[in-house]
């Protein structure tokens, strides 16, 4: 499938750059990561492979319509839900895909997102795991957050891993867009851990590495003090900037 391959690639190489240990995002099997790829297919990492030393056999390429479908279903039993991730499957051969496939496939439908990266970052998740997840969603602490992150994060409430979880993650997206008119850039879950979107994946990266940052400036200035925000007016001044469009276009955001 040559048509396939650059995406494949550059799928690799974000998965690879999100598993460097040094960056505490991700252990073991944890995390997932895709891409738009061919006609209504994309691209995800199969179940139980590891995100540092992923290969082209542990990337499964997936038909959209048959995992944002299941997003309908009231309820679907772990088998049905399973049944449905082994026949979106192109390549019957492939192995399974993760069941995390499902809010891939979902974000990877929003406009201009065509990667996406899920990980378990430390200082993320500490922040997750506390009362101050909310503000953190919400407010922005310094520039390049608003810049990297966008204006506002959406917060999901914690759900199971599986397809509640996705269905919890196109409530709470859609409501977001229904809100602020835009789409997000980070999105968080509650005692869990992070999904970031965008164009390329040095804009997944970047989203990734900008939001582990303001959650260690987070944690913080909340152990110091009280930490003190940007205002609104600040936080949309700088995400309308002219000179900040140059930088998220020179950044491939
Ligand atoms: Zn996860």
């Amino acid at each position: 499938m040559p048509a396939v391959t650059p995406v494949l690639d550059r799928l690799l190489e974000l998965s690879h750059q999100l598993g460097r240990e040094e960056r505490k995002l991700a252990i073991l099997g944890e995390g997932n990561t895709s891409a738009r790829a061919g006609e209504g297919t994309l691209l995800v990492k199969a179940s139980g492979s590891n995100l540092a030393t992923l290969t082209a056999a542990g990337v499964t390429e997936c038909r959209m319509d048959g995992l944002v479908g299941m997003l309908h279903e009231r309820s679907l039993s772990d088998a049905e839900v399973d049944g449905g991730l082994f026949t979106s499957r192109v390549d019957p051969k492939a192995r399974k895909p993760s069941v995390e496939a499902v809010f891939h496939a979902f974000l990877l439908t929003l406009p201009g997102v065509h990667f996406v990266g899920h990980t378990h970052p430390v200082a993320v998740n500490r922040l997750l795991c506390t009362r101050h997840a909310p503000a953190f969603a919400r407010r922005r602490i310094f520039p390049d957050e608003v810049v990297c992150c966008g204006p506002e994060s959406v917060l999901v409430p914690y759900t199971d891993p599986g397809l509640k979880l996705a269905q919890a993650i196109r409530r709470a997206v859609q409501a977001h867009v229904r809100r602020t008119g835009f789409s997000p850039r980070v999105i968080l879950l509650e005692n869990h851990g992070l999904v970031t979107l965008g164009a390329t994946p040095e804009a997944v990266l970047v989203a990734t590495l900008m939001a582990v940052k303001a959650a260690e400036i987070f944690g913080g200035a909340a152990a110091i003090g009280t930490p003190r925000f940007l205002s609104r007016s600040q936080v949309a001044r700088i995400a309308g900037r002219p000179d900040e469009h140059y930088r998220q276009k020179a950044l491939g955001l």
